[in-house]
């Protein structure tokens, strides 16, 4: 590998066969954003907004949330930054909002679930969101579409927003994109539905291994079933990633498989266009994708999706990488 990790942060996420790939941040407070440029990201690729409700004795009322939308976008300096709605529920819970009495929470009143029931609450947030996006490039991000209904009452109230600001004179960007993650398995096998509606596909690995294998992802005595590489999960990569495309809009990841260098040449074989991180893993992604030529990698991603199993996919991609990197 040619490049030292040191003089990597301006030069491309493309393959020596001219292949360009997008690396973004994910960040969780507007503190951490300008690590994220320090890294050589080209954008914030999940912005987990509910870490501003989650300060203990802090309201974030609609000042508030602006207040640290705007931040982010003036820092990334009109590079795109896509800030997740409020995902809470599951693992996730603020005290004097949401009800801790589910049986089972991580399938319950969580992310985009909770905000369509809480409408006024999510306006609010629409709100902030949308007065932010005249400071920079904002994209907005629901969590957790499990179908094609959820994404359309999210988009309505999102006009509903647009509206109350434009009657009182409020301005906002124009055409901001608006995507879903892909994070449960009915959302990766509707995927050419949803790619009706949304601008971009933003895959959340996390819990689409959870979900789809049915593994509590909190849970320390099954541990070893979360495996991104299963079968079944890179079927449901694969299946979000070639719908994106046929409907002509981009295909991200932001869950922790995009920034694990074990995955990177498999994930550009399979034709991810964007790969969210956290920053530090920023620079050894990118001279992976540097080393590596798209055609071997998807001669990889074609291997990988005949394996019958996990192991075998780890076996297949770890004597690929011995040999390239
Ligand atoms: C994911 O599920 O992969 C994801 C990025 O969201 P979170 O980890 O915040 O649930
Ligand atoms: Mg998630």
């Amino acid at each position: 590998m040619a490049d030292s990790l040191k003089t990597l942060k301006d030069l491309p996420a493309e393959t020596p066969d001219g292949y360009r790939v997008v690396l973004k941040a994910n960040i969780e407070i507007p503190e951490e954003a300008p690590l994220a440029l320090q890294n050589g990201a080209e954008g914030i690729g999940l912005y987990r907004s509910e870490f501003l409700f989650l300060t203990p004795g802090q309201s974030a009322d609609e000042e508030r949330q602006y207040r640290a939308y705007k931040q982010v976008l003036e820092t990334m300096r009109n590079k795109p930054v896509t800030i997740r709605t409020l995902d809470v529920g599951g693992d996730k819970i603020i005290p004097d909002l949401q009800v801790t009495d589910e049986k089972n929470p991580l399938l319950g009143w969580r992310a985009i679930r909770f905000c369509l029931a809480h409408q006024e609450f999510f306006k609010t947030q629409l709100r902030a969101l949308l007065r932010s996006s005249v400071h920079g490039n904002l994209k907005i991000m629901f969590p957790m579409i499990s179908g094609i209904e959820e994404l359309e009452r999210a988009l309505v109230v999102l006009d509903e927003a647009k509206a109350e600001l434009t009657i009182k004179g409020q301005a906002f960007a124009e055409n901001i994109e608006v995507g879903a993650m892909i994070e449960i398995p009915s959302a990766a096998m509707t995927a050419d539905i949803l790619a009706k509606k949304a601008a971009f596909f933003s895959v959340g690995t996390n819990d689409l291994v959870q979900y789809s294998l049915a593994v509590d992802r909190g849970n320390e005595r099954i541990a070893y079933l979360a495996q991104p590489f299963h079968p079944a999960v890179l079927r449901f990569i694969k299946r979000t990633i070639d719908e994106a495309h046929k409907a002509g809009i981009p295909a991200a990841m932001c869950g922790e498989l995009a920034g694990n260098p074990h995955a990177t040449a498999l994930l550009l074989g399979l034709g991810l266009d964007e790969f969210s991180m956290s920053s530090a893993s920023i620079p050894l992604v990118k001279k992976i994708i540097r080393s590596v030529s798209r055609a071997d990698c998807q001669q990889l991603a074609d291997a990988a999706l005949g394996c019958t199993s996990y192991l075998e996919v780890e076996n297949l991609v770890t004597q690929w990488m011995h040999y390239r990197i």
